[in-house]
């Protein structure tokens, strides 16, 4: 049986950097807090707290004082580094430079669209730690949608500046968008200042496995996809597998690899999300041989 790992599996350059940033920060010797699980796959998050990382939620990031909070890759909103000036706390900030840009240009956005008594909308996952960051930089201005049922909520007459979480599919983004563009298109004649802006968001390290996993799934006979359940791209990238090949399996770690999926396969892939660590895979891949 072959087994292969694809190539370009493994942390996102986001969470490889915000990794590195927690271990160097960890070597120092400092008591370091997360923010946050510093990445949706519990297996990583165990390694990292067995180095000493302390995982805190926001009620306890409320309580602390004088110490050192690390903020993961996802990013926080304003509100999170005015508290932190507050209570004397140094953010160790891990922001991934991709996610940072996106907020500091919705920010300068911000300024336009209260001019021109326009609409940030921000396409994404309710409750997502990116999506709660990104829509506080928006400040009042910021509206979400979730899917095509939330456009509702846009009003049509007005500007629109449109953003999307870096993690969400490119298809459905641009699903959206078109709708919105049909939708102010119709209200133009009424209200001619109703433009629509489209910001290209989503990340290439998401967007770029698409493709690639596509390609990957129609070539192997099963595919072991390796993600956090928490993970959103987890999910989303697991669906273009299952799409391409029903023999398609998800799991969380190698426990959970049923012999039987196995059977009468002839090649097995192996694959994950950009949360997935890669040592992760690589140990997946080492089981199934054994297998
Ligand atoms: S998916 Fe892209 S934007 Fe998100 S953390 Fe990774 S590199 Fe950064």
């Amino acid at each position: 049986m072959e087994v292969d790992i694809e190539p370009g599996s493994g942390f996102c350059f986001g969470v490889e950097n915000a990794v590195k940033i927690a271990e160097e920060a960890l070597e120092a010797g400092a008591d370091v807090y997360c923010l946050g699980e510093i990445v949706h796959n519990d297996i990583e998050v165990d390694r990292l707290k067995k180095l000493g990382l302390v995982t805190i939620t926001y009620n306890q990031f409320e309580q602390l004082r004088d110490c050192k909070v690390l903020v993961r890759a996802h990013g926080e909103p304003p509100s999170t580094y005015e508290k932190a000036k507050e209570n004397n706390i140094t953010i160790i900030d891990a922001t991934c430079p991709i996610v940072h840009s996106m907020q500091e240009k919705i920010k300068r956005v911000q300024k336009v669209s209260r001019e021109e008594e326009g609409q940030i909308v921000i396409f994404g996952k309710e409750d997502h730690a990116e999506v709660i960051g990104l829509l506080g930089a928006a400040g009042e201005k910021g509206i979400l949608i979730t899917g095509r049922h939330d456009i509702g909520k846009i009003d049509v007459t007005r500007p629109v500046r449109l953003f999307a979480q870096t993690t969400r599919s490119k298809t459905e983004y641009e699903v959206v968008a078109e709708i919105i563009r049909l939708k102010l298109e119709q209200e133009r004649e009424k209200h001619p200042g109703n433009h629509l802006k489209v910001h290209n968001t989503i990340c290439r390290q998401v967007s770029d496995r698409e493709p690639r996993l596509r390609e990957f799934s129609r070539k192997h006979d099963v595919i072991l996809f390796v993600s956090g359940m928490k993970s959103s791209n987890g999910r989303m990238l697991f669906d273009v597998c299952k799409k391409e090949n029903e023999n398609s399996y998800f799991v969380s770690s190698p426990g959970e690899i049923d012999p039987g999926w196995l059977r009468d396969a002839k090649s097995v892939g192996i694959c994950g999300a950009t949360s997935t660590p890669k040592w992760l895979i690589q140990e997946v891949a080492g089981i199934v041989k054994k297998m």
